[in-house]
């Protein structure tokens, strides 16, 4: 392991807290376009280097560079990994799909249409945290759904709605061959999986006779929402820093109006740790991720969602390093101690990847 990057090593102490961990200027604070999202913009944005660029456009080129960890078979695996998360229509749904309730089926009567009657809300969040766990999420947490978090295209549904925030952890070994397309399958595969928890988790709801709108990246700002939700806090490379895999994990959502407990918020001293660490702005190829010691208000570009405190990753220049490396990208998730602090891994060959059994003693 790189000895610069073994010295820094983060103490967890996770504190409950009143409060999310984070900084707001309410007076700049809005809810965000979606329009504004970098994939948004590749499509209709002229006026950005990326429009009309797509991130698989240099495969042919790359592959024949003959590069470890660029070959067709590294990047025919990259590709497959979003399958479920591209195709799973139940993954994303906001209402039941029923394909077994037709008249010949042997699933016929609808009793999910009657609410269950919560007198205790503390123990919906025990099932629906079972449940959530059973399904494959790693970590679960619950919130009231703030309207900030919503983007500006989605009705606010009433305030006592809830969100169940979830977090998917990510495989330690493929992250660590990044930027090489294995660590991309392994990104797929984490979006694939939140499709089927998610999925699970809002028929689980709606069989409760609750309403649960399943998101992914949609609808509302995921890493807000885990904050809320006692999972972590921000780190500089602009991801949720949970004290159990740092940031090797993806994140969903269900917005319900099932009563549940909010989470408390929790602290453990990221802000500090990152002021002094930078290690993946050192180690972003793109040269995206602030360096600057302290956080500000200032935007990186248009795609930034302003109003926090925070250290704003410009994600035009990161989309851009994808196009050029045929996939995207897993070093800031890499490199970060507090990933390090649960995989144990910095880096790990393309081999080793593919055959992790293999004796290289000889
Ligand atoms: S994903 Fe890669 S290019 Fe983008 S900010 Fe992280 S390290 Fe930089
Ligand atoms: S790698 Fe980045 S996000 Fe992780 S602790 Fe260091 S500065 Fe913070």
């Amino acid at each position: 392991m790189d000895s610069h990057i073994a010295k820094r090593t983060p103490k967890v102490f996770i504190k409950k807290a009143k409060e999310p961990p984070y900084v707001v200027d309410e007076s700049e604070l809005r809810r965000f376009d979606t329009r504004n999202t970098i994939f948004e913009r590749v499509v209709w944005d002229s006026s950005w280097e990326g429009y009309k660029r797509l991130y698989d456009e240099k495969v042919p080129e790359i592959v024949s560079e003959g590069k470890p960890g660029y070959s067709r078979v590294d990047f025919a695996l990259a590709y497959a990994s979003w399958i479920v998360h591209d195709s799973f229509e139940s993954g994303f749904s906001w209402k039941k799909i029923c394909l077994y309730r037709e008249p010949k089926a042997t699933v016929g009567i609808d009793w999910t249409k009657t609410k269950l009657e919560v007198a205790d809300a503390r123990r919906a969040n025990v099932f629906v945290k079972r449940a959530a766990k059973l399904f494959g999420a790693s970590l679960v947490g619950v919130c009231r759904l703030k309207d900030d978090w919503l983007y500006a295209e989605i009705d606010s549904p009433d305030d006592s709605w809830n969100v169940i925030v979830m977090a998917v952890e990510m495989n330690a070994g493929g992250i660590a061959t990044s930027p090489a397309a294995p660590a991309a399958a392994v990104t797929g595969v984490g979006y694939s999986k939140m499709a089927f928890i998610l999925a699970g988790m809002g028929e689980f709801i709606r069989n409760l006779g609750y309403e649960a709108l399943q998101c992914g990246n949609d609808t509302a700002l995921s890493i807000p929402l885990a904050i809320d939700a006692g999972l972590g806090e921000l780190g500089r490379n602009g991801l949720l820093i949970t004290p159990q895999y740092g940031p090797r994990v993806r994140l969903c959502k269900i917005l319900t109006d099932l009563p549940l407990v909010p989470d408390e918020p929790i602290e453990f001293g990221v802000r500090e740790f990152c002021r002094g660490c930078r290690l993946c702005a050192e180690h972003c190829e793109a040269e995206a991720i602030s360096k600057s010691e302290e956080p500000s208000f200032e935007v990186a570009c248009r795609s930034n969602s302003p109003g926090a405190l925070k250290w704003y990753v410009d994600a035009e220049k990161c989309y851009l390093y994808w196009c050029e490396n045929g996939i995207d990208c897993s070093t800031c998730i890499k490199v970060c101690p507090y990933n390090l602090a649960s995989a144990g891994q910095l880096e790990l060959s393309v081999e080793e990847f593919w055959e992790p059994e293999r004796d290289r003693s000889a």
